[in-house]
């Protein structure tokens, strides 16, 4: 009997630990998520504000100075016409990583041809490309993708963003495409810094950005970390490596190629 009683006093000494613990775990994760609120509210502003300036200073030259020359108004113009695309950019980032959170992104999958998104997504992007070579060589014998357009476009304007933002203008962004066995892998390569092998996980994670520098640069943090979800709700992978032999990164997503995803032989 003195022998259970002493089990179970240490059984309740224990349990008062670990509820002490719990409660001291409770208390640290309440304040590094508060921390974590006020740092995404301070960035979320700062983002908001640095293309709003923009656009103000721009409607103001344009308002202020009747006189403008034609060049200067065209300047100006564009000016407002890319700041605010990229403030538009950034709210949706904002919002697709909302319905990713609260699991309301539920893919509609359909049979795709991949070279019909990659055009549409490229004609999407022709803006933000302008400044690069881009190049594309997809596989004459792709398969029919699985996949949902709307989510696969996203996906790929994101990596068409990133590789056009930290890759230097003048350079070029390749896209391939090629089917091995059952999956197809689709891959955008740059010829930028690439990712260094140590941040290769950790660049899908929400606001992980590599270089202190790339914080100055428009962007959220959140396009990969949106990236990986969606490819992941579509039942594929995504993964990042570096160019063998060069610098760049290398965006890879595969995806399963469905039993019904064989070309049907042409007549
Ligand atoms: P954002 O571009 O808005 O910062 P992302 O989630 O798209 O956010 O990317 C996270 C980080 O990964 C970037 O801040 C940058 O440090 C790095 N990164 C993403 N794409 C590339 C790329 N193509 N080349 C080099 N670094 C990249």
């Amino acid at each position: 009997q003195r022998l259970l009683d002493a089990l179970s006093d240490q059984a309740a000494l224990a349990i008062e630990r670990i509820t002490l613990s719990e409660d001291f775990d409770k208390a640290q994760r309440a304040v590094e998520r508060d921390r974590l609120q006020a740092a995404l509210l301070t960035s979320i502003s700062h983002d908001l504000r640095t293309p709003l300036a923009s656009i103000l200073g721009a409607a103001d030259g344009l308002a202020a100075l009747p006189d403008l020359t034609a060049d200067d108004r065209r300047a100006l113009l564009s000016t407002i016409q890319e700041e605010a695309e990229r403030l538009n950019r950034f709210i949706a980032n904002l919002l697709d990583m909302t319905r990713l959170e609260s699991g309301a992104v539920v893919p509609t999958m359909a049979l795709v041809d991949i070279g019909e998104v990659v055009g549409s997504t490229l004609r999407r992007a022709d803006r933000i490309l302008a400044g690069h070579r881009v190049e594309t060589a997809l596989a004459p014998d792709l398969p029919m993708v699985k996949l949902d357009p709307v989510l696969f476009e996203q996906v790929l304007f994101n990596l068409l963003d990133n590789a056009a933002k930290y890759a230097c203008a003048g350079t070029t962004i390749r896209i391939d495409a090629r089917r091995d066995g059952a999956t197809v892998s689709l891959r955008v390569m740059d010829e930028g810094p690439g990712i260094p092998e140590a941040d290769k996980e950790r660049v899908f994670d929400k606001f992980y950005r590599i270089r202190k520098s790339d914080s100055q640069r428009a962007g959220t943090g959140l396009g990969l970390a949106i990236c990986r979800g969606f490819v992941e709700a579509m039942a594929g992978t995504i993964e990042v490596s570096t160019r063998t032999g060069s610098r760049g990164a290398v965006f890879t997503i595969t995806l399963p190629v469905p039993e019904t995803g064989q070309r049907e032989a042409s007549p």
